[in-house]
């Protein structure tokens, strides 16, 4: 048995929440390990902190510098967005530039994914922003 709430989200018997995908296998929500490194449940490298956000090292970086920052807000990935997580986005598109001087990839250059579903990949259903750099990197993405 579940319970749905107004925003399309399940709970199942045992308190966890998950989403309907029509199209997709039934995906597991919250918590992700990213909940749980806001949280200092497990360590990471944090580079950065606010009361909207954090930021840290990638635990396998694809380059040089591989910083993933987060929302502290449990959002599931870019097609979850609502109306109301424009500002916390909005700040995060603003601490990016921030946090990329303070790694020392500004003036070469960095690219920012957002990996959104299945296709693209997307592993942790928490949305994040790759920050990459200290490398050239290829066009077109693989
Ligand atoms: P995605 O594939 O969802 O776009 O990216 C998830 C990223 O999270 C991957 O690059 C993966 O290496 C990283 N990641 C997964 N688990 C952990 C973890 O426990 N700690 C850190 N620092 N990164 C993680």
């Amino acid at each position: 048995m579940v319970w749905r709430d107004g925003h399309g989200l399940f709970t199942d018997l045992h308190g966890q929440r998950f989403a309907c995908y029509p199209f997709q296998r039934r995906k597991r929500l919250l918590p992700t390990i990213f909940s749980k490194i806001i949280d200092r449940e497990i360590p990471a490298d944090i580079v950065y902190e606010d009361d909207v956000c954090i930021a840290f090292r990638d635990v396998n970086p694809q380059a040089p510098v591989h910083i993933l920052l987060i929302p502290k807000r449990e959002i599931v990935s870019l097609n979850d967005l609502k109306a109301d997580d424009a500002g916390v986005m909005g700040h995060l598109m603003v601490k990016v530039p921030e946090i990329a001087s303070k790694a020392g990839i500004s003036e070469e250059g960095y690219r920012i994914v957002v990996n959104t579903g299945e296709n693209a990949g997307q592993s942790v259903f928490h949305i994040h922003i790759h920050i990459l750099g200290g490398r050239k990197m290829e066009w077109p993405p693989g």
